[in-house]
């Protein structure tokens, strides 16, 4: 066939070089994971090829006999995997997810409750600088002062004073688990709809780790590609009343032509998602957090709320050393091949660019199979690395002790 590029040398360069990177490094940034071959041969699929505006038995092109197929094969398996009604596979990402709730539920102006960005909300929790910070009145909840946990009794005095339509839960930096139960009473008491925002959870909540929000939720909506383990994208559970105004909030609201691609993929995944070795793996990841906490906490790092029930920490640095910035640690970390993400700590004192907090996450190295060793063994690597983070040929060693960890347990062994 005469394809025009029959070699891109570049791109294939670049590719290569990512699988080692990622073959090579510690990937610890708590949002990220390692998708199947499974999962990433149906991601490079055929269905990239369709366009297929619509929804199953109602598409606004032809050809989608096999398209509907797989997208109403993606949505059985993801309502029973939650237990939910009703399922909408098509948003790309977890904030498309949103935004069409946002949408499908709200005027603009109206009132919403959600957790506060600087204690651990997500973007599209009412961030000024995101759409929907900007066309809703979003009220920020926080964690408390001493323990570092969601209060609810001044949520829902919040709520008793401020009388949202929605009250959004979840997190994208909170190491604890998330109660829908308490939620859904303070909804009901002030007559607000519920989001739950399982982004991060999503897998822990497959794997029978923390409460399904799904029984006590209007919405739910979670990312595919965090602890889901699937390919990047976002989906939506619903109740089967509000099925309608949520599908036609994410197409025609915010987006066209689905990607099938990923759908076909967030079906695999969700596929696998249901198996006990999915189980296995998600409790292993919690249990990979807790060992990585702990042995974090005897080099001297303090770490938020005390510890983790889920798959991330979020470390504050001063306690270890009152001059690092989260900034720096991650800098100098991602050279010693540990990658990882600065984050504010709650009432962080510095900028949100520079951070005395970072967060970490072991849903990828669980993925490649590393336990509560390695987990000691990474804690050890993190502190040497901050410790000696002036010392360049120090950082060269930890470099070349990461790649020796690593490499037995390489994701992508056969894609090099
Ligand atoms: C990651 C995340 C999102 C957004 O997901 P994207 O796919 O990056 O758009 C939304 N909400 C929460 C809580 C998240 O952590």
């Amino acid at each position: 066939m005469p394809w025009p590029i029959l070699n891109d040398s570049e791109t294939e360069r670049l590719t290569r070089a990512e699988v080692e990177r990622q073959n090579t490094a510690l990937q610890l940034i708590a949002s990220e994971n390692f998708a199947s071959p499974a999962v990433m041969a149906a991601t490079g699929s055929v269905f990239t090829n369709k366009y297929s505006e619509g929804y199953p038995g109602r598409r606004y092109y032809g050809g989608n006999q096999i398209v509907d197929q797989v997208e109403d094969l993606a949505r059985q398996r993801v309502c029973a995997l939650f237990g939910a009604d009703h399922a909408n596979v098509q948003p790309h990402s977890g904030a498309n997810a949103n935004m069409a709730v946002y949408q499908a539920l709200l005027d603009p102006g109206d009132t919403v409750l959600g957790l506060s960005l600087d204690h651990g909300g997500h973007l599209t929790h009412g961030s000024p600088v995101n759409a929907s910070g900007m066309m809703y009145n979003f009220i920020g909840y926080r964690v408390g002062d001493s323990d570092e946990r969601l209060q609810m009794d001044e949520i829902a005095d919040l709520a008793a004073e401020h009388r949202p339509k929605l009250i959004v839960a979840g997190a994208t930096a909170y190491p604890r688990i998330i109660e829908p139960e308490p939620f859904r009473k303070i909804a009901d008491e002030v007559g607000a709809l519920l989001l739950f925002d399982a982004a991060h959870i999503a897998g822990l909540i497959a794997g029978g780790l923390h409460p399904n929000p799904v029984p006590y939720s209007d919405v739910v909506t979670f990312t595919t590609h965090k602890t889901m383990r699937g390919p990047r994208g976002g989906c939506i559970l619903c109740t089967d009343d509000l099925a309608a105004a949520i599908d036609k909030a994410v197409f025609p609201g915010q987006q066209g032509g689905p990607q099938e691609h990923a759908i076909a993929a967030k079906a695999v995944a969700f596929a696998e998602a249901a198996t006990d070795e999915f189980r296995t793996y998600a409790a292993q990841v919690v249990s990979n957090a807790a060992a990585l906490a702990e042995s974090l906490a005897a080099e001297g790092f303090r770490l938020v709320s005390g510890g983790t029930d889920n798959h991330l920490l979020l470390v504050d640095l001063r306690p270890f050393d009152e001059d690092l910035s989260g900034k720096e640690a991650q800098t100098v970390l991602d050279e010693a091949g540990i990658t990882l993400n600065r984050n504010s700590i709650p009432d962080d004192p510095r900028s949100p660019f520079v951070t005395s907090g970072i967060r970490i996450g072991t849903p990828a190295v669980t993925t490649q199979g590393m336990k509560e060793p390695e987990m000691a063994e990474i804690g050890r690597l993190i502190a040497a690395t901050l410790r000696n983070r002036t010392d360049e040929a120090a950082i060269k060693g930890i470099r070349n002790e990461v790649r020796q960890l690593c490499t037995p347990l390489a994701p992508y062994p056969d894609l090099v």
